[in-house]
This record gives structure tokens, sequence and C-alpha cells, in this order.
């Protein structure tokens, strides 16, 4: 089976007190095993959290450039990651998508610099409300995905993450049966445009107003094998929606 994966997306969140708390909550915890938990702090806590969290939490970027190290002032390659031990970076967020208009090409150019250099990428995708409503979800998700997949033929350090861009920071999740639909739509769509391999080992969180009142229901549904948390990643909640893994 594929291990339940929970990744907290602290956005542009926190300050080093805050960053410390977060951290020393998470380190209390008893974390149901069996669940692969990544935390996502600014890039100016990256090194704080990767030396305070416990072990068995890893620790990721929120975003790379697709070059350097070199004159990109104001970027962070792929490699110094890699150097300063982060192993996972979260690329194509729908917040880099529309407020610095990054585009497919560029995210899967990126998800093809991290993982070049060893990183571990959680692949964003997901429709607007207007997108939803006109019936072509389906059609986004892939041709964002589509744009990675004609970079990068080895999917086995991706793991996929479904938010639907109307159910992020609104609290309006996801109804169960529109995730699950959407990643059967996602892992159907994964077998015929990159492998069946990575069809059946590839996990796809669900990401939007995940909280721990709705995520153990989320968590049922056969193709949700995980979350991408952000507001709760934030609050001790975020222990009880790890720990909603089936
Ligand atoms: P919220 O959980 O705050 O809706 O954010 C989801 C998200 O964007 C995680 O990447």
């Amino acid at each position: 089976g594929r291990r339940f994966f929970v990744g907290g997306n602290f956005k542009s969140n926190g300050t080093v007190e805050q960053i410390k708390n977060i951290i020393e909550t998470l380190n209390k915890a008893t974390l149901k095993e069996n669940v692969e938990v990544v935390i996502a702090p600014p890039a100016l806590y990256l090194l704080l959290a990767r030396e305070l969290i416990r072990p068995d939490i890893k620790v990721a970027a929120q975003n790379i450039f697709d070059k350097g190290p070199g004159a990109y002032t104001g970027e962070i390659a792929a490699q110094q990651l890699k150097d300063a031990g982060i192993d996972w970076v979260i690329l194509g967020h729908s917040e880099r998508r529309s407020i610095f208009g990054e585009s497919d090409q560029f995210v899967a150019s990126k998800t093809k610099a991290a993982l070049d250099a060893g990183l571990s990428v959680i692949l964003c995708c997901g429709e607007s409300l207007e997108e939803r409503e006109k019936g072509i979800t389906t059609q986004v998700v892939t041709r964002q995905l589509g744009a990675v997949a004609d970079l990068v033929q080895d999917w086995t350090n991706i793991v996929v993450a479904y938010e639907p861009v109307w159910a992020i920071g609104t609290g309006k999740v996801a109804t169960t049966e529109q995730a699950q639909e959407t990643h059967a739509e996602i892992r159907k769509w994964l077998e015929a445009a990159v492998s069946p391999e990575a069809a059946v080992k590839t996990r796809i969180l669900y990401g939007g107003s995940v909280t721990e009142k709705n995520s153990a229901e989320l968590a049922k549904q056969p193709d949700v094998d995980g979350f991408l948390v952000g507001g709760a990643s934030l609050k001790p909640a975020f222990i009880d929606i790890i720990n909603s893994a089936p």
C-alpha cells in the first residue's frame, strides 16, 4: 500500500518564536506510526526547523528556482536545499501559479531541477471555481501534471497534491466524493501518461480547508493518500489530522 503522507504548508506565516512552538508541540506528540510527515516553514526558518524537529519528520521548502546556484538574486537553488539537509520542496502551489504567474512549464522545469538535485517534490495541481463549474477539472489538473510528465519519466520521488483553488483557505472543503473522484481521475491519468507502476505507487494528497473535523472521512477514500494542510498545520489540530490516517 501507499504510505499515508501529511504535509504542513506554513505558507508565509510564523515568527522564530511561533515556529519553535509548533515544532515543540510536534516533538512532544504521539504520532501514528507509518505516516510520513513533512513540514514546510518559510525559507528563512528551514534550517532552524531542520535542527529542532524530531528526526522522523522531514522539512520542505515552499519553492525553488530552476537554475543556479549563481547570479539569481533572491532565489534558492535545488542543490542548496539539498546541501542544507532539506529533503523536500512544494512546487506548483496555486498561490505561486496565481500570484506570481508561474506557468505549467516553469513548474515542470523546477520539478525536474529538484528531482535532479535529489530532492523529493510535493507537486500541486488544482482547478479554480470557474473551471470546476465549466466541468473542466480533469483537463486542468492533467494539463498541469502533463507539463511535468513531458520532462520527468520517473515519478518515484513525486507526491501529487490535489488542491482545488476554491477550497484553499476558504473553509469550503471539497466533499469526499469530489476529492475521491478527482483523485481517481489523476490516478487514471498517471497510468496512461506516466506508467502503471506510477499509478499504483504515487501518493495523491488532498489539500484545501482540511481540519481535524473533516480529515478522517476524507482519509477513508481509496485514492486519498494523505493531506497538504495550510492553516490547520499551524495549530495543535495538525496532530489530530496526522493521526486521522486510516
Ligand atoms: P488551507 O488548509 O489553509 O486551506 O490551505 C491549503 C493549502 O494551500 C496547502 O498547501
